[in-house]
């Protein structure tokens, strides 16, 4: 029998090429004095986001790094302050804007996200913090950006490498989402969506990452990827990343790339309908398998072992994932997720 809980968030969306064009426009809904954020290997497109909106930009600050280290969230607050900035703009990937989430967590300050991967972080109220080596995360809707330009010519910059595995990373979100405890109707047509775009873009971008048709592709791809993420809890394998990202420091996208193919076989046989529906998104017979040869088709990194991570680490990282209890379609077993993490180590094909 059907049943189900749906709760739609605020966000105002615009996607065009060239969406950039439009920050002044979109800042004037929401303040008048903003700080800029950005990382250092994006300042100049933090500074050319603050030359558009000219006296409205009182600042910018290049300093966002991945994982949100609480100092530089301390930084960014103390500049919001000296400047007395009312908004934040977010111009990068999900380390940016989860930058200026951890300014809205502790300021109230609205934040207009303008984002540059397939992340999705711009569409959830979820926030995260690392402090001493330990990554906090929480939900809050004042850390929801109330607004986002989605402009795919800012994605053409992103290397094909970043490219394939920030995808694959927003695809995580979408496969998670058909098979989470709080699934349903709506949100499930979009995850199955989201599969859909990228599937058939991101194979696309890693041939000719200058094509903008395909690059508006995936970013759609990406926008209903971070929908479903800030809209339904995920699984396994996003609990795994978290583990893997946070303890061993291993790079976020290209961790979610890799563990994907595995969590799915994990989770074949106790979640079937989200399995066909994955399957029919990706034109596939085994969702395991073509999630893998998807990653294979990319170019992205097959194994752990390649990314960084360390054999004994494996021990750690199965006693992690298992250590508190949390909502999977199949059951937490320490057996099987050693040999999922024991074949994601390797780069061997996922097993059921
Ligand atoms: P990122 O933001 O760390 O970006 C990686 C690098 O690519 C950075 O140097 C960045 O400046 C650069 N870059 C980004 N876009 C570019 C472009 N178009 N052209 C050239 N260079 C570009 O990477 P990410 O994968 O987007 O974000 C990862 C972080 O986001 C992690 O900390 C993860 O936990 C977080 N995240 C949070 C949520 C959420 O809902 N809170 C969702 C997804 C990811």
């Amino acid at each position: 029998m059907l049943r189900f809980v749906y709760e739609a968030l605020p966000a105002r969306v615009l996607f065009r090429d060239g969406a950039l064009e439009e920050l002044p426009a979109e800042l004037a809904r929401l303040g008048s004095r903003a700080l800029v954020l950005s990382t250092p290997e994006q300042r100049s497109l933090g500074e050319r986001a603050a030359a558009l909106l000219g006296v409205r930009a009182v600042g910018t600050f290049d300093q966002a790094r991945m994982h949100v280290p609480i100092e530089t969230a301390r930084a960014a607050c103390a500049e919001v302050r000296r400047l007395s900035a009312d908004c934040c703009v977010a111009v990068g990937g999900g380390s940016t804007t989860g930058l200026a989430k951890a300014v809205a967590l502790d300021l109230g300050l609205p934040i207009l996200a303008v984002p540059t991967t397939y992340a999705g972080s711009e569409m959830t109220p979820i926030w995260g913090i690392t402090e001493e080596g330990v990554k906090r995360t929480g939900r809050n809707v004042k850390v929801l950006p109330r607004s986002v330009l989605y402009d795919p010519l800012l994605t053409l910059s992103l290397s094909p490498g970043l490219s394939g595995t920030s995808g694959l990373n927003a695809i995580a979100h979408c496969v998670e989402a058909l098979y989470s405890e709080a699934a349903n109707p709506v949100i499930s047509l979009v995850a199955e969506e989201g599969i859909r775009a990228l599937s058939r873009s991101l194979p696309r971008v890693a041939r000719d990452p200058t094509n903008v048709e395909a690059r508006a592709e995936a970013l759609y791809g990406a926008w209903l990827g971070g929908t479903v993420l800030g809209a339904v809890g995920m699984a396994l394998h996003h609990k795994l990343c978290h583990v893997l990202g946070g303890t061993f420091d291993l790079p976020h996208a290209e961790t979610h790339t890799i563990v994907l193919p595995h969590a799915v076989a994990y989770n074949a046989a106790a979640a079937p309908e989200a399995m066909r529906r994955i399957a029919a998104a990706l034109g596939v017979e085994d969702p395991a398998q073509g999630l893998f040869e998807l990653a294979r088709s990319v170019g992205a990194p097959a194994a752990l072992e390649d990314i960084g991570m360390k054999a004994d680490a494996i021990d750690r990282a199965v006693e992690l994932a298992a250590a508190n209890p949390y909502y999977n379609p199949a059951p937490i077993r320490a057996d099987g997720l050693r040999k999922l993490l024991r074949n994601a180590f390797e780069g061997r094909r996922p097993e059921p």
